[in-house]
């Protein structure tokens, strides 16, 4: 496919989403794109690095999630964004949102921070820290109306890692593809003990990415107790709901 016309699909894919969408949000994502191919020369940021591919199977299929959340103020927090996925492309989409960005290796951080410079983005931040400690603290503590997480973990540890950041009624969306029966089972268990509950199972249906993909969408009912989340190694032995 040519230059022109992947751009042309991916804008066309935009719109179905924000049908607002702009020229200048263009040029940020193609500014982003550029900096993700050179970092990743030298840095091993991301396995995808075709310049067609990062549109639909990065930036798009981040973008999906509007499909089930939208408002115009939220403080969304996007738990090991990698090279920026999915927290990124929504900030670019949502420059209202004040987004976390958190990551626990160092030389993505720092392409993190290059990145917010570059696109001149305000009220994001990257910080460099593991879920499960950040979580104890009090000022991230509750505090976010959406949190997410892209391709991190295993479904119930990554409802261990996002609850305890979700405030009362707010929302936990994680992305997901193929046959999740078994790991939907398990992290509905663990959303009972965490205090959140599945609201949502959306399909993810834009032409340019594969099939099987959805949006579980939870909510956090009730206040998560304070003994989560254990530390990492805890979690994988006994992984919350598991019995
Ligand atoms: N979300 C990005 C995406 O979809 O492209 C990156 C996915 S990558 C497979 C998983 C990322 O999560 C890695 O960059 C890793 O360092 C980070 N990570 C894993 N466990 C984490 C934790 N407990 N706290 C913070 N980051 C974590």
């Amino acid at each position: 496919m040519s230059q022109e016309s992947s751009l042309d699909q991916f804008m066309q894919s935009l719109h179905t989403l924000d049908p607002l969408v702009s020229e200048q949000q263009l040029q940020l994502f193609l500014r982003y794109r550029q900096e993700l191919i050179e970092w990743n020369s030298r840095f091993n940021l991301t396995a995808i690095t075709d310049p067609d591919e990062i549109l639909c199977k990065h930036f798009l299929d981040s973008a999906s999630l509007l499909a089930v959340y939208d408002s115009r103020q939220a403080k969304v927090l996007d738990i090991g964004a990698g090279a920026g996925f999915p927290g990124l492309p929504l900030k670019i989409l949502r420059p209202r949102w004040r987004v976390v960005l958190l990551e626990a290796t160092g030389k993505k951080v720092t392409f993190l921070r290059h990145m917010i410079e570059a696109l001149e983005l305000r009220e994001i931040e990257a910080v460099q820290g593991r879920a499960e400690e950040l979580a104890h603290q009090q000022a991230y503590r509750a505090s976010f109306d959406l949190v997410t997480a892209r391709a991190v973990a295993a479904l119930p540890i990554l409802l261990e890692y996002a609850a305890p950041f979700c405030r009362m009624g707010g929302q936990i969306i994680l992305p997901k593809k193929g046959d999740v029966t078994a790991e939907l089972a398990q992290g509905k268990l663990a959303a009972r003990l965490l205090g959140s509950i599945l609201r949502a199972d959306r399909a993810v249906t834009l032409p340019e990415l594969e099939d099987g993909r959805r949006l579980l969408v939870w909510e956090q009912v009730k206040k998560c107790p304070e003994s989560f989340p254990r530390s990492g190694s805890a979690m994988l032995k006994k992984p919350p709901g598991s019995v």
